[in-house]
């Protein structure tokens, strides 16, 4: 089965056509046919890209007004470049949802109670949620015909218990608000989980994982038997590790104060904490990890200590997840940095070897970008770097709940 997978935010879209069935996903080879993307939607210049492998990207910078002209657009390219021979070979669309809140646990075809259930949720995920509704909208134009199912980032850390999601603040908040723990990044943190236990071939019951998602957005899981029990991520992407741009877990008053000295008013704030933060806050150049090493190794004291909070805010959730798990036979690293920065995950795993952890060092040096362990043949916990594929599993996803399969996952 051909499905579109889509990403769609205020003014972009992100596409992968994959091809996946039962037989397909039970062999692990399912395939991206053809990806890409719509940025600047809205102006006189937006451009798109498409790459369907092995040949080269094409891009062309053309007016693309909305979003429904974008994937119109986007889709005739992929015709054009033989990924699909006509749109009716996309049989179904699977769509990245933000927020899920707490009535989404598991992927689901988009009806009008689900697009309402949504919508219900845009207070909780107001940057995003809006806009992959419109994803929805427009592809339902688009191809009337096709099944569309919702994939939602929040879905698999809804097995978090009560005593992990619900913050010190009156409990009215959670009854009015629902305000909580939800988390984010879950299709990536469900997605490498079922790698690991698929390269060692362990059911669910067998692995007990602590998942390191580092991107521009970083979070972490506890994955108990398959089930998350806790997660980084709160009720906004903004709590937990420190991130490209931000600031992750932080003394709330520290917030109240800085509006009170500076006057800042609530909108300023949310972009001291989201934009301004983090890496790039605290070294005042970069939000991008690979600056930053560059400039620690050419002795850039601001740049050292923006790696060394961010080292050290994952070491410590690598503590309190193992706590919090009992036992842990594996640690999976992923996300751009997660996979591609040797010195992040040595120093984030140095000094751990009475917890059982031991990175081999030259084994580490020599993983970048690729799934393999990077642990010494000695270390109790195993310690992996799996590449994530979030769209994947949105595509496999999507199969499964067309077919009306169950979702092992
Ligand atoms: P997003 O969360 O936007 O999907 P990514 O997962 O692509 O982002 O991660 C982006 C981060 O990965 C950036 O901080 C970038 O510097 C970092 N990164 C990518 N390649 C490397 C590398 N070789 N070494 C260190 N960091 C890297």
């Amino acid at each position: 089965m051909k499905i579109l997978v889509l990403n769609c935010g205020s003014s972009s879209i992100k596409f992968q056509l994959i091809e996946t069935d039962s037989e397909l996903i039970e062999s692990d080879t399912d395939r991206c046919i053809a990806k890409g993307g719509v940025e600047r939607i809205g102006t006189d210049e937006a451009t798109l890209k498409v790459t369907v492998p092995p040949a080269p990207s094409v891009s062309t910078t053309e007016e693309i007004l909305d979003h429904q002209t974008a994937l119109t657009r986007a889709i005739a390219t992929l015709k054009e470049h033989h990924a699909v021979a006509d749109i009716s070979q996309i049989q179904a669309v699977g769509h990245r949802v933000l927020h899920g809140g707490e009535r989404f646990t598991a992927p689901v075809i988009i009806d009008e109670d689900v697009e309402q259930g949504i919508q219900q949720c845009v207070e909780l995920g107001p940057l995003h949620n809006p806009h992959n509704l419109r994803g929805y909208y427009v592809a339902r134009k688009v191809m009337p015909q096709v099944p569309q199912v919702a994939v939602f980032d929040t879905a698999f850390h809804q097995t978090m218990p009560p005593h992990a999601y619900i913050y010190g603040l009156p409990y009215s908040y959670y009854r009015r608000y629902h305000i909580r723990r939800y988390g984010f990044h879950g299709t990536s943190h469900r997605y490498v989980a079922y790698r690991y236990r698929r390269i060692f071939g362990k059911a669910r019951e067998e692995a007990n994982l602590i998942t390191v998602h580092l991107g521009n957005g970083c979070s972490m899981a506890a994955i108990d038997k398959g089930n998350c029990i806790d997660t980084s991520m709160g009720l906004t992407p903004q709590e937990g590790l420190l991130m490209g741009t931000r600031c992750g877990d932080i003394d709330s008053a520290a917030l109240l104060y800085i509006m009170s000295k500076d006057e800042l008013n609530l909108h300023d704030m949310s972009i001291l904490i989201n934009k301004f933060s983090g890496l790039y806050g605290i070294s005042g150049e970069s939000n991008d990890m690979r600056e930053l090493e560059d400039a620690a190794a050419k002795g850039d004291a601001q740049a050292k200590l923006a790696i060394d909070v961010f080292c050290y805010r994952v070491k410590k959730y690598i503590g309190s997840y193992s706590a919090a798990l009992g036992h842990v036979d594996g640690i999976v690293f992923t996300g751009g940095i997660g996979e591609n920065s040797p010195p992040v995950r040595a120093q984030v795993c140095a000094g751990l070897s009475e917890m059982g952890i031991q990175v081999d060092p030259a084994r580490n040096a020599a993983v970048v970008g690729k799934e393999s362990e990077i642990s010494t043949k000695d270390s109790r916990v195993r310690v992996m770097v799996i590449p994530t594929n979030e769209e994947l599993l949105i595509a496999r996803d999507t199969f499964r709940v067309v077919r009306g399969l169950p979702n092992p996952h």
